[in-house]
C-alpha cells in the first residue's frame, strides 16, 4: 500500500515498524493525531495475513481512537497498536516487553492498553519496560461496568429526543450480546422497568437474564425482528447491514459494540427509515474514559460521573445532526473534529518554558 499517500489523506503523524530478532517480535505502532494529548489506544494481537493488512489496521483503529477520545471530552489522541502473531500460541513475556520498550522510545507519545488479543498480564509484562500502559490489574480494572453505564445514560439521551422524555420504564428493549456489557446493562434496564428481550450465542448467558431480570429469551437470529422499542447491540461489529435493516421494528438503536454500522451507508438508511440511531463510539467511550481516569490516579466513582456525560454528548450528536440535517453518525464525526480544531486553536498561545 501506499503508506504516505494514505497519511496525508487522513492527518496521520507517525507510524512505527517495531522489529525485535529474539522475541520475534513484528509490530506496528500509530499514532494518528495528539492534537488533545498523547495517543491512547489499545494493542491488539491478530494472525493477520499481511504486513499490509497489519498496517492498514493499526492506521484505521489508530484514527478511530482520535475520534473516540475526542468526542468523550478527553484530552487524549488518537493511536494504536497491533503485533502480528497467534495471541493463543504466540504470546510470550520477552515479546511484551520487547514491544513495552518500542513503546518507551515514544517518550509518551503513545500510551498502550488492552485490545483483541491481549489480556491484563501481557500489559504487566509491558509495564516491566514503561509507564506508558494502561489497563493493569489492581488500578481501573474491568472497564465493562462503566461501558455498560455510558450505554444506559446514551439510551436515555435518545429516549428524551425520541419521545421527549428520558424514563425506560415500560419500553421494550432487544439485547443482543449479554457478556460483560450486555450483561450490566441488563440491569440497569431492569432496574429502571424496562422489558427486556435478550439473545446470546451462550445459553448461560441468557438463562441468567431470564432468570434474574424476567427477560424474554429469543434465538440469536431472531433478535432484530423482534418488536420492540430499542434495539441494544452488544455483541458483534457490522450488525447494522443490508440483511439486518429489512427486519428492524424498533424506533430506535443504541448498544455498546464496536463499528456497528457495516457501512456508512447503512447510516443514511437507518435515517431514511426513521429509525434513530446513537452512534456507537459516542456511547461506548465508558471503556477508555475508564482508562484515562487511571492515568490520573483511578477512581471508580469519578469515572462513572464521567461516563455520564455520555448522555450530553449523545443529545449534543442529534441536535448537530437535526440542526445540519446530517447522519448521526457523520453529526458525532464533526463534533469530534471540531473539538480538535477548537483545542487547537487554543495551542497556539505561546508559553515560555
Ligand atoms: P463479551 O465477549 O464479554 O460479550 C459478548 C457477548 O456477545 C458474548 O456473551 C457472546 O456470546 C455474545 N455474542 C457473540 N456473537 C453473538 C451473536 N451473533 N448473537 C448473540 N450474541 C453473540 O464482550 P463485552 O466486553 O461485553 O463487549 C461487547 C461489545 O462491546 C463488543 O463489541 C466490544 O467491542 C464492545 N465494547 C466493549 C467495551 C468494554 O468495556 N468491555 C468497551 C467498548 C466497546
Amino acid at each position: 500500500m501506499e503508506v504516505f499517500k494514505y497519511m496525508e489523506q487522513y492527518g496521520y503523524e507517525q507510524l512505527v515498524m517495531c522489529h525485535d530478532r529474539i522475541s520475534g517480535l513484528r509490530a506496528v505502532i500509530c499514532i494518528h493525531d495528539t492534537t488533545l494529548g498523547p495517543a491512547l489506544g489499545g494493542l491488539r494481537m491478530w494472525p493477520y495475513a499481511s504486513e499490509d493488512e497489519a498496517v492498514l489496521d493499526a492506521l484505521r483503529l489508530a484514527r478511530g481512537m482520535t475520534y473516540k477520545n475526542a468526542a468523550a471530552g478527553l484530552n487524549l489522541g488518537g493511536g494504536k497498536a497491533v503485533i502480528i502473531g497467534n495471541p493463543r500460541t504466540d504470546k510470550s513475556e520477552e515479546l511484551f516487553r520487547a514491544f513495552g520498550r518500542f513503546v518507551d522510545t515514544l517518550g509518551g507519545r503513545y500510551i498502550t492498553a488492552e485490545d483483541v488479543g491481549t489480556s491484563v498480564d501481557d500489559m504487566e509484562y509491558i509495564r516491566m519496560e514503561t509507564q506508558y500502559v494502561a489497563g493493569l490489574a489492581g488500578l481501573s480494572g474491568d472497564p465493562s461496568p462503566v461501558t455498560a453505564y455510558g450505554t444506559y445514560m446514551g439510551m436515555k439521551a435518545t429516549a428524551l429526543v425520541v419521545w421527549g422524555n428520558d424514563s425506560l420504564k415500560g419500553k421494550v428493549v432487544a439485547v443482543q450480546g449479554l457478556g460483560h456489557v450486555g450483561y450490566a446493562l441488563c440491569r440497569y434496564l431492569a432496574e429502571e422497568g424496562a422489558r427486556l428481550i435478550a439473545t446470546d450465542l451462550d445459553p448461560a448467558a441468557v438463562d441468567r437474564v431470564v432468570g434474574e431480570f424476567g427477560a424474554t429469551a429469543v434465538a440469536p437470529g431472531d433478535i432484530y425482528g423482534v418488536d420492540c422499542d430499542i434495539f441494544s447491540p452488544n455483541a458483534l461489529g457490522g450488525i447494522i447491514n443490508d440483511h439486518t435493516i429489512p427486519q428492524f421494528k424498533c424506533k430506535v438503536i443504541v448498544g455498546a459494540a464496536n463499528n456497528q454500522l457495516k457501512e456508512e451507508r447503512h447510516g443514511d438508511i437507518l435515517r431514511e427509515k426513521g429509525i434513530f440511531y446513537a452512534p456507537d463510539y459516542i456511547v461506548n467511550a465508558g471503556g477508555v474514559i475508564n482508562i484515562a481516569e487511571e492515568l490520573r490516579g483511578y477512581d471508580r466513582e469519578r469515572a462513572l460521573k464521567k461516563a455520564a456525560g455520555i448522555y450530553d454528548r449523545v443529545l449534543k450528536v442529534f441536535k448537530i445532526a437535526e440542526e445540519q440535517n446530517i447522519p448521526t453518525y457523520i453529526a458525532a464525526d464533526r463534533m469530534a473534529e471540531e473539538r480538535i480544531a477548537r483545542i487547537h486553536g487554543v495551542h497556539r498561545t505561546f508559553i515560555p518554558r
